[in-house]
């Protein structure tokens, strides 16, 4: 990208380089006497998002459930309208109905989402309030009451099932609600050949605090045996029904890849 005769030594190349890929300088201001301003831009302005207050989703947010009924939701079994009970402004897993799927499909996101575990406390290990978050419906953040409930730890709730455990267990108790806020950037495939160029990342808070951060995501969720990587495009955000009766609410996502 530069002669290196412009330049005092390689370092100095090797250091302009990294900062010039990464914020698109022309070459002509490449210099030795820099001026703060040379590295201030101006316009584009950034968008502007008015934040909501509290959980309430942000102006750009697409909202997913806003406690009134599940029309951006449909079920995995059939697409016919998605058959889990809404009330008092949250919906819960209806068991052996199946799991839902949002009908719209994303790329990279940040998602809220907030969960509560079945009020009667019943089970143990992976059978007590497991649910769960499908990214692009093929990768399971876990929800699992983890209250007081030891399991496999790859397998509670934050982790990415199987894959990579909670960094902490920061449940709260059952008669309340947990907030998921997950950060996703998606794999990015080779369009020629199916070839994964980059795994897929999620970073995600569990009530406020951090339980993944910029994990890679080793493939899609398994049960039983690795990972698996598959090429693919957008995905839905799926919920799993797993036979217990999980709450939902307050549901938003902002796109990131625009
Ligand atoms: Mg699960």
């Amino acid at each position: 990208m530069f002669k290196a005769t412009t330049l005092k030594n390689g370092l100095t190349v090797f250091l302009l380089s990294i900062f010039c890929a990464h914020f698109s300088i022309a070459q002509e201001i490449i210099k030795e006497d820099w001026k703060p301003e040379d590295t201030e831009f101006w316009d584009p302005e950034r968008p502007k998002v008015t934040p909501g207050q509290g959980t309430e989703p942000p102006s750009d947010a697409i909202v997913l459930f806003d406690g009134s009924d599940l029309s951006a939701w449909k079920s995995q079994k059939d697409g016919s309208a998605a058959p889990w009970k809404v009330e008092d402004g949250y919906f819960t897993v209806e068991p052996g109905t199946g799991g839902i799927q949002t009908k719209e499909n994303f790329g990279d996101f940040q998602l809220h989402i907030e969960w509560r575990s079945p009020q009667e406390v019943s089970g143990e290990g992976q059978g007590r309030g497991n649910s769960g978050i499908f990214l692009q419906g093929l990768y399971e953040v876990q929800v699992l009451d983890s209250y007081d409930n030891r399991t496999y730890y790859n397998g509670q709730a934050g982790s990415i099932y199987k894959q990579s455990p909670p960094l902490v267990n920061a449940m709260r108790p059952v008669d309340e609600w947990e907030v998921y806020d997950i950060i996703y950037t998606a794999p990015r495939f080779d369009e020629k050949n199916g070839a994964l160029l980059e795994k897929a990342q999620v970073t995600v808070l569990h009530n406020g605090i951090v339980v993944q951060n910029a994990t890679k995501i080793q493939g899609t969720t398994a049960y039983i045996g690795p990972p698996k990587i598959i090429y693919h495009g957008d995905g839905p955000i799926a919920l799993q029904d797993h036979g217990n009766t999980v709450s939902f609410r307050n549901i938003w996502l902002r796109k990131l890849d625009q």
